[in-house]
């Protein structure tokens, strides 16, 4: 006699609630994704509304591009994109997101209400989902744009509720995504808002003045520009002085393709160029961009997407350190940087 079968497809409920392991760890991981969807949806305004650090409502409301009532609906499933179509595309990525992931993953494990609309549509559509399961779906009056609102994160998931830190830990890593978009994005007007007191209220304009914005006036005199261009990449941004170096790290940003990431080995050709120029101990302020082909990187290795690799690694190092040199080398020449927007 055949031995019995004993495996199964998993609903996708459950499928989802697995794949959220991965993509939502606590509020600031929500706060993320919607807001690179918000700028992949070509929002020029964001609005981040949130109560008890995210944990019962984090609210995203952006004048981006909306959804059709079908797309709106199958923004919730599991490998479902806009971004991507076919695996060449996967070279050549330039949106923040193409797993299709995020929205499935977040709506197994809270209470999702999504209202959008298309600017040629006259009616939007809204859609009620909770542990994957779709409650309702209503067309509605609303402005061009979409707006999400997640409630009780985690509600289902009591393990994950219990791991939460406290509300000013967590709220310090909605600020940690928040100002990392912000500062890639200064084009785009972002808001935050902590149960209703306004935490940033950032208009668009140039990036020194979005550094400005974030971390206060006294950022304004110590900033040197920073600019190498070759065939293989564009480095530019800001370096902070060598003298404005500081014991507390966490204010060393690196943005590929406007995407933020962690790389050791690019940083320490940062604190290469700084060379002797900073105390032993002392972290610089950087904020840099590197434009590069996306053919060139890797964005594909962790489903958060701040590890890259980059084909040529050791061309990268060489021109963030020149770059980086010769900003360092020159700032004293006390360079103007035009504050007018
Ligand atoms: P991904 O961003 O990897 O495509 P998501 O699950 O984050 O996956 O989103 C699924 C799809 O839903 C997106 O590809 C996009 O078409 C649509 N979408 C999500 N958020 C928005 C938004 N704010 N505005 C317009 N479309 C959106
Ligand atoms: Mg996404």
């Amino acid at each position: 006699m055949p031995s019995s079968d004993i495996i199964q497809l998993l609903p996708d409920s459950i499928a989802n609630q697995i794949a959220a392991g991965e993509v939502v760890q606590r509020p600031a991981s929500v706060v993320k994704e919607l807001l690179e969807n918000s700028i992949d949806a070509q929002a020029t305004q964001i609005q981040v509304i949130l109560r008890e650090a995210g944990r019962t409502l984090i609210q995203i409301i952006d004048n981006g591009i909306g959804m059709s009532q079908t797309d709106a609906r199958l923004s919730f499933e599991r490998h479902a994109t806009s971004k991507i179509r076919k695996s060449d595309d996967l070279f050549k990525i330039r949106t923040m997101g193409f797993r299709g992931e995020a929205l499935a993953s977040i709506a197994a494990i809270a209470q999702v209400e999504l209202k959008t609309k298309k600017e040629e549509d006259e009616l939007g559509t809204l859609i009620r989902i909770e542990a994957s399961e779709i409650k309702s779906q209503e067309t509605v009056a609303c402005p061009t744009g979409t707006s999400f609102s997640i409630k009780n994160l985690f509600f289902n998931v009591p393990a994950r509720r219990n791991f939460l830190k406290s509300n000013s830990v967590e709220m310090r890593h909605v600020l940690d995504e928040f100002q990392r978009i912000a500062l890639a994005h200064p084009e785009v007007a972002l808001s935050l808002y902590h149960n209703d007191t306004e935490i940033f209220n950032l208009q668009s304009g140039k990036l020194v003045r979005r550094i400005v914005d974030i971390y206060g006036k006294s950022y304004r005199e110590q900033l040197a520009s920073c600019q190498e261009e070759t065939s293989y990449i564009n480095v530019r941004g800001y370096i902070g002085k060598p003298e404005f170096a500081r014991k507390t790290r966490g204010e060393q940003y690196f943005f590929v393709n406007q995407r933020f990431i962690r790389h050791s080995y690019m940083h320490h050709a940062v604190i290469t160029a700084f060379d002797g120029t900073i105390p032993e101990g002392s972290h610089p302020f950087y904020v840099l961009f590197i434009d590069i082909d996306p053919a060139h990187i890797d964005i594909n290795i962790h489903p958060t997407k701040t590890e890259i690799k980059f084909d040529d690694e050791r061309s990268v190092y060489a021109i963030i350190m020149a770059a980086v040199k010769k900003a360092v080398g020159v700032y004293n020449l006390s360079q103007s940087i035009d504050f007018d927007d």
